[in-house]
């Protein structure tokens, strides 16, 4: 969504899905990846909204080329983790002008559930 509080700001509210791995998902990775990262940084970090939800963004902006417009618009780190687990939460036009995106990567599972995790000794993983 284009609008003056930038790209997909959104809050979902239910609970994030299993990550949708398809072209949308990697156009928003591709996206992030391709963004200019502001210099200010946040003290804290935004968790998602989504019921039951774990995932958190990092501490800036993000600012990323929309469609034809020529100054960069603002959005966050958690655009992949929206289009992979809250799909149905995103905005329609959103997804129509990710669908328009011919740069696609594949996405980290950090991108994908906006989790950390580290392993530990014995092998297993838990969240930072
Ligand atoms: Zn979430």
């Amino acid at each position: 969504m284009i609008s003056n509080d930038g790209f997909l700001f959104i809050e979902p509210g239910g609970a994030p899905t299993a990550p949708i791995i398809d072209d949308i998902t990697r156009a928003a990775t591709a996206l992030l990846r391709s963004a200019t990262t502001g210099s200010v940084r946040y003290r804290g970090q935004h968790q998602c909204t989504g019921r039951g939800c774990n995932a958190m963004s990092d501490n800036a902006d993000h600012y990323i080329c929309y469609g034809k417009l020529t100054s960069k618009i603002v959005t966050h780190s958690l655009i992949v983790h929206y289009v992979a687990c809250h799909r149905d939460e995103v905005p329609a036009d959103a997804l129509l002008y990710l669908g328009t995106l011919t740069a696609l990567a594949e996405s980290t599972q950090h991108e994908l559930t906006g989790v950390r995790t580290r392993e530990t000794r014995d092998g297993s993983k838990v969240m930072r």
